[in-house]
């Protein structure tokens, strides 16, 4: 096997292509509505305390504890009441020995020291209240900067911003979020055999599910995609195609043609417009992987480029184990490491020269099951997974071997 010494390692090759690139520098002020998803590029820091002042946690009556006694509780001494405070208001200090009526999310007035629950007070006739039960200091107090305290920083740069993040912004009052640019990524499939969904199927086609695939991971990984669909397995049509959009874009992503087939195109045209650096991973699926750089027609800049093999589970998988940390990287994101659980395996298998990142789930055993059928081209495998296996080459796994599970979920955003 005198070519498979020429492949390389997984984790060599993700390092190398790393290495190549830096992250996305342009940022720009969006309106926190639009900032899901979008990488975050300078740390929110709270210039405020939330809530910035004591208030009350419930419906109720504040008071200060000192005013009312054990004895007061077991002779229902009924308290005058001197004000009502409502959320929004301003309420004024408590007069010794009353209470003040209060309700959620209205500030405490000065001297109060807790809030009774209004369902352990009654009010009586001429509206004085008796409690039923001794209020403890800081009752129903929600403090000051509890939540967050001025100063403090809430939301790191480089954070992917999710659902909360957003409410954390507003709360403390940012309407805007400067965040990094997208990653601007042309898409291309290759194969004269691909027919788009929605038409009929010619004789010794198939439909193109790749395009969809990628184009969807793409989009969930916050890029700015140009889907730029099917090029034909021609050099000067790839080769035209590529240069056109080089530098329009940080990454062109291709699926197909980049094994060593006649009409695998793609490296040669991207050898002849830049270089390639990589080519062929120890990996399964995914050996054909390529990674260069298509140079701008002006030559003052490129593009990175990175080829996927045709496949539909290995340019999934690729995508996954490869694109999304590279991606990662070009946002401004910090780079998520593979997360691994160690189970236990239901299955045989026997690995030769590559690594292999098998399409699994768990069992209701709790035991790793493998899908029948491992071919790269059965995308059905991947829609049944919940995880990948992750076996390395020259090894033997029997029933009851631990073995390496990476969550399917784990490699999505
Ligand atoms: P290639 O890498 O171009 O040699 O393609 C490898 C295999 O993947 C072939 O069986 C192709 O028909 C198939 N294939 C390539 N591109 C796609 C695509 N976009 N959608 C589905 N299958 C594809
Ligand atoms: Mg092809």
């Amino acid at each position: 096997m005198g070519s498979e010494k020429k492949l390389i390692e997984l984790d060599d090759a993700l390092s190398r292509m790393l290495a190549s690139i830096a992250p996305l520098t342009q940022t720009e002020l969006i309106p926190i509505q639009q900032a899901h998803g979008r990488v975050l590029a300078r740390e929110v820091r709270s210039a405020l305390n939330v809530p910035s002042f004591d208030n009350s946690a419930m419906d109720g009556y504040a008071l200060r504890c000192m005013d009312v006694s054990e004895a007061d509780i077991q002779n229902k001494k009924a308290f005058a009441v001197s004000q009502r405070i409502a959320a929004g208001d301003t309420g004024e200090a408590v007069q010794a020995g009353t209470l003040v009526r209060i309700f959620t999310g209205a500030p405490v007035p000065p001297g109060a020291d807790a809030v009774i629950q209004q369902e352990h007070v009654t009010l009586q006739e001429g509206g004085l209240a008796v409690l039923d039960r001794l209020p403890r200091f800081g009752d129903n107090i929600r403090r000051a900067g509890e939540d967050i305290e001025a100063g403090a920083v809430v939301i790191e740069a480089g954070k992917r911003l999710s659902t909360v993040d957003i409410g954390v912004a507003a709360s403390v009052g940012q309407a805007e979020l400067e965040v990094f640019r997208r990653p601007k990524v042309a898409l291309f499939v290759t194969g004269d055999e691909l027919t788009e969904p929605g038409h009929p199927l010619k004789p010794g086609s198939i439909y193109n599910s790749n395009r969809y695939v990628l184009n969807d991971l793409l989009h969930q990984m916050g890029c700015d995609v140009s889907d730029l669909g099917i090029l034909q397995d021609s050099l000067p049509v790839v080769q035209d195609a590529l240069q056109q959009v080089a530098q329009e874009h940080d990454l062109i992503l291709t699926s197909g043609g980049v094994s060593v087939g006649e009409e695998d195109h793609v490296k040669q045209a991207v050898t002849n417009l830049g270089r390639i650096e990589l080519w062929k991973l120890a990996v399964k699926p995914g050996k054909p992987l390529a990674f260069g750089q298509v140079n701008w027609p002006d030559e003052k800049g490129h593009a990175w480029f990175i080829g996927l093999p045709g496949n539909p589970v290995a340019s999934f998988v690729t995508f996954l184990l490869a694109v999304r940390p590279f991606l990662q990287k070009l946002s401004g994101r910090p780079v998520s490491p593979r997360h691994a659980v160690q189970l236990q395996a239901s299955f045989s298998v026997k690995t030769k020269e590559r690594r292999e990142f098998l399409r699994a789930r768990m069992n209701d055993d709790g035991l790793v099951e493998l899908y029948p059928n491992q071919s790269s081209g059965v995308l059905t495998s991947m829609a049944w997974a919940q995880g990948l296996v992750d076996i390395p080459a020259r090894t033997e796994v029997h029933p009851g071997d631990q073995v390496s599970y990476i969550r399917l979920s784990e490699l999505s955003t």
